[in-house]
């Protein structure tokens, strides 16, 4: 029976988001599968795309004419029928285009890239074939042919000599190597030998070489001439006496090639014990209950991951590990791979394309049984899966911040109800939400709060800055501080400084009483913007004049507070003349390695002083670090967000673990010009429990999550006025839909408003049950994309983690 695909095609628009039909040529019929790309002719040029086939079905009722497939791209689904199910979801739930979330899903290399040639059909001009074809009959083109070349070529298709040719290529590469292999059996070998001359000694010894083969995995020809004696030369006699072929193999580019020291299961803590028990049983039962482990900083959090992993694996299963892409340093990686080896792939971003690509590839052919990856790792084509782990489930970078906006922990748990396992998300501070759920009972919740070597967490020094100031040693740094690092200096010992940069330079604040300009409506910070010369809410659009005193002490000091990490090291380097240092920044860091690189030399000693940004809050283990310095901890609290304290806590709490992780006490000096801040004192106290109750009861008041769910709808324009306008209609859109319980915020510019010349607005809806919002958010996209045409650009985030 004749059969029809139904194929996304890569064409990322609203009207194309849906799948089209297609005929399976009979050629194709035994080959094609779901999940396979295709190329197909689209639209009215019958321009060659690329597809994904969704599912193919028998052509019953046959109307019309439907075009063909082109061709096959894969020979085998780039995509399982998993990922294909759950890129539907994906597409919903983000409101993304289909094609966006299957190529997310992709290696890079495997995205489409297309190519156009043009292709004689008839006889022309010698000459002109000559000049213009370089004496072929195909050109590839593109836009960097000559426009009088072009010319030529549109002549020639009037004229019909010439046809245009769309090609779909595959980025994908292998890389291979070549091998070689005995072309002969051991006696026919045997009897080529006895055919040689006595003095041809060379070849006698190649033929026992390769007799000593037979049986054996094909060596690499570069391994055979680094470690045999036989040269280029002989093994070119031996293929030309047909003795030996030389076979191309596939090679995986290796990462990680340092072999790494095994490490042995760890004798566990009755707390972790517990842990490992509650999760191995979910798996043994296929349950898909969600766990949140929350466990202070060096309560051995890591173990219980990997000897859960241990038990998957024994149950024949597969399991997938999540961390932050900032906290897959070597050192985590070498934790894992210490307890399972080969069967590890990794996924980062450090990678380059063909090592992604490659690790990929161990994954899908089942080579690869654990997969550590940062967050798009969530996709990996795993199958079988028994667990899947997110560490530091908090960390804003689970998700994305461009289409599709997808949050990884909701993916875990997408695909953990799809393999009927369980999902364990870790953290020392869960994020609200999390924490909330398992209030419920919604996750199950796992409290590791002994550390493993029993030291006490590193007491916590508040510096109160106001007071500071008036003692003046410099702009950044308290005598406090200045003194306890000279300390360290002396004794041999490091320290950590952070400078935070998040919410930098966005507000402004009294130096002397720490105050910090408010939302009256809706308690976060209001936001500089230099251009209206004003201060504003971004959720509520509430506005007023820059303040010249302070509301609440009337001191002159109110400004805007901000100062750069090369500033900073500059001043310490004049006030400590004798300490190294070493700056770890975006500018430091750039370069592909170099954070390895900074990190390393801090390791050997290379330097007294780590002054970094947040970068260097996370995943740091070094023995001889006892101080840890935050210089300003206010910055994170000034952000024009409702999770500001929430982001406060977490960077404290996580810098704090920094410090004494051997057996060496370590101490954390935290400046700040609001010190009695809870989010500051729950953070001195490590007392993470007590942060969450309090900090629940704030988000209750402001009517925030977790007690009400947020999608951010982002409307944008070169020109502002146009902007504007389009935000207001799409407010007005919204209401009618909308119960009483909802509540609209904006629009609102927002912070950096003018971004590459675009103008941008927000709108904020807080809702806790809207049955028909999902619906109207989507028939918004729909009908806006009219205007799109003329510039606009609008944007939908479920759950935004980000309100600048
Ligand atoms: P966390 O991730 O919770 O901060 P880690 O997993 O880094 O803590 O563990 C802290 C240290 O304790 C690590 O050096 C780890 O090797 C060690 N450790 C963990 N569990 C045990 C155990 N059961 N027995 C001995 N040492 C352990
Ligand atoms: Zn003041
Ligand atoms: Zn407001």
């Amino acid at each position: 029976m004749p059969q029809i695909a139904k194929v996304i095609v890569d064409v990322p628009t609203m009207q194309t988001n849906r799948p089209y039909d297609y005929q399976v040529p009979d050629t194709l019929l035994d080959h094609i599968q779901p999940g396979m790309r295709v190329a197909v002719p689209f639209g009215k040029g019958d321009r060659l795309i690329q597809g994904f086939i969704l599912t193919i079905q028998d052509q019953a009722n046959f109307e019309g004419q439907l075009k063909p497939i082109t061709a096959v791209i894969d020979l085998q689904p780039a995509v399982n029928s998993e990922l294909l199910q759950l890129s539907s979801w994906l597409a919903e739930r983000t409101y993304a285009f289909q094609i966006t979330c299957l190529q997310t899903m992709l290696p890079s290399v495997m995205r489409a890239k297309y190519s156009k040639t043009a292709q004689l059909v008839d006889e022309i001009d010698p000459a002109l074939q000559a000049s213009l074809f370089n004496g072929n009959d195909e050109l590839t083109f593109d836009q960097s042919l000559a426009p009088d070349k072009l010319k030529q070529l549109m002549h020639l298709q009037r004229q019909g000599k010439l046809e245009v040719v769309y090609h779909v290529d595959d980025r994908a590469r292998v890389k291979q190597l070549t091998a070689i292999e005995p072309a002969l059996s051991f006696e026919q070998l045997e009897e080529a030998r006895t055919g040689l001359r006595k003095s041809a000694q060379k070849q006698q010894q190649l033929i026992s070489y390769l007799q000593s083969l037979i049986g054996q995995p094909n060596p690499l020809l570069k391994d055979v001439l680094a470690t045999t004696i036989f040269t280029r030369e002989n093994i070119k006699t031996g293929a030309d006496k047909g003795w030996l072929r030389q076979v191309k193999v596939e090679a995986y580019r290796n990462p990680y090639p340092k072999t790494v020291t095994t490490t042995q299961k760890m004798a566990l803590t009755d707390e972790q014990k517990r842990a490992v028990d509650a999760v191995v049983t979910a798996t043994q039962n296929q349950s898909d209950r969600v766990f949140l482990v929350e466990g202070i900083t060096g309560s051995g959090k890591t173990e219980v991951y990997l000897q859960t992993i241990d038990a998957v694996l024994q149950q024949a299963k597969t399991a997938l590990m999540l961390v932050p892409e900032i906290a897959l340093t070597p050192q985590m990686v070498k934790r894992v791979k210490g307890r399972f080896g080969d069967q590890v792939a990794v996924l980062h971003s450090g990678l380059s394309e063909g090592e992604k690509y490659d690790e990929w590839r161990r994954i899908e052919r089942k080579e690869a049984s654990v997969v550590v990856g940062a967050r798009s790792a969530v996709f990996a084509p795993l199958e079988n899966i028994g667990v899947i782990i997110m560490d530091e489930e908090h960390e804003a970078s689970y998700k994305q911040d461009e289409s599709p906006r997808y949050h990884a922990r909701d993916v875990a748990i997408w695909r953990s109800q799809y393999h009927h396992c369980p999902v364990i998300l870790g953290s020392a501070t869960p994020s609200l939400e999390s924490r909330a759920r398992a209030q419920k009972g919604v996750y199950q919740l796992l409290r590791l709060t002994q550390r493993i070597n029993q030291q006490p967490l590193p007491a916590v020094e508040l510096v109160d800055m106001r007071v500071a100031m008036k003692q003046q040693a410099s702009s950044n740094f308290s005598p406090a501080l200045l003194d306890a690092l000279k300390d360290r200096l002396q004794k041999g010992e490091q320290s950590v400084l952070l400078l935070n940069r998040r919410g930098f330079s966005s507000f402004i604040m009294c130096r002397d009483c720490g105050f910090v300009l408010q939302c009256p409506n809706c308690d976060i910070s209001l936001t500089l913007h230099m251009d209206t010369h004003s201060m504003k809410c971004h959720y509520c659009g509430h506005e007023e004049a820059i303040p010249r005193t302070c509301p609440n002490c009337q001191s002159r000091q109110i400004r805007y507070f901000g100062t750069g990490t090369q500033k900073v090291e500059a001043e310490l380097q004049e006030l400590i003349p004798t300490a190294r240092i070493l700056r770890m920044d975006v500018d430091t860091t750039r370069k592909k390695g170099a954070h390895a690189k900074l990190l390393k030399r801090f390791g050997d000693h290379d330097a007294d002083i780590l002054l970094g940004t947040q970068m260097i809050a996370k995943g740091l283990d070094f023995p001889d670090v006892t101080l840890v310095g935050v210089i300003n901890a206010d910055t994170a609290l000034g952000l024009p967000d409702f999770r500001a304290s929430e982001r406060t806590f977490q960077l404290l709490t996580q810098v704090s673990g920094r410090a004494g992780r051997a057996d060496k006490t370590g101490a954390v000096i935290v400046q700040s010009f609001n010190p009695e801040n809870y989010a500051i004192q729950f953070a001195k106290q490590h007392d993470y429990e007590g942060f969450y109750q309090y900090e629940m009861a704030v988000r209750h008041r402001g009517g925030y999550p977790p007690y009400y769910f947020t999608v951010q709808l982002t409307i944008s324009h070169p020109e502002e006025a146009l902007a504007a306008k389009k935000s207001f209609q799409i407010a007005r859109q919204l209401r009618p839909v909308l119960s009483d319980q909802a509540i609209v915020l904006g629009p609102t510019p927002k912070s950096i408003a003018r971004i590459n010349n675009r103008y941008f607005y927000q709108i904020v809806i807080k809702y806790k049950q809207e049955p028909q919002l999902q619906a109207k958010l989507a028939e918004i996209l729909e009908t806006t994309q009219i205007d799109t045409r003329h510039g606009f650009k609008i944007g939908l985030d479920n759950e935004p983690l980000q309100f600048t």
